[in-house]
């Protein structure tokens, strides 16, 4: 059995994107900003649904999921937060965070109504101070929260 994110994640820190890695996952800044902060955060464990993992790791996990988006809603400011779970591409727990405000999409709905071409605009790609400069704000964010 091959999966695309196991592999991955043998070489994960040296990905440019990578922030930080907690104790169930790695979080990582999403390659494209069209929704700004938008943050992915890969569960260390191969499984397609939160069901098949240990019950004290899978607790443990959605409690890092809930701290990587209370960070990055801390230093980004959204109206709402949007943590997306889906896995059809790719059936590898990994949580799509997206922080959202009032009016980024036509439609008040997911950001998936938009075309590819829109999410992944090269234009929103942040150029490297951005990309450090956002990574660097997640990590000291979560760090902050995990030390309450
Ligand atoms: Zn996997």
């Amino acid at each position: 059995m091959s999966c695309k994110m196991c592999e991955k994640q043998k070489n994960i820190k040296d990905d440019p994107y990578f922030i930080m890695e907690l104790e169930t996952g790695y979080v990582i800044l999403g390659w494209f900003q069209r929704f700004k902060g938008y943050t992915v955060f890969n569960c260390k464990e191969h499984g397609p649904e939160l069901h098949n993992l240990e019950h004290s790791f899978k607790i443990k996990h959605l409690e890092e999921m809930s701290i990587v988006a209370e960070a990055v809603s801390n230093i980004f400011k959204p109206d709402k937060m949007n943590y997306e779970l889906l896995g059809n591409g790719c059936s590898h727990i990994h949580w799509h965070l997206y922080p959202r405000v009032k009016g980024d999409t036509p439609i008040v709905s997911s950001v998936y109504q938009l075309s590819n071409e829109e999410l992944f605009d090269e234009s929103t790609r942040p150029n490297e101070e951005q990309r450090e400069e956002m990574k660097e704000k997640i990590k000291n964010e979560i760090v902050r929260l995990l030390s309450r």
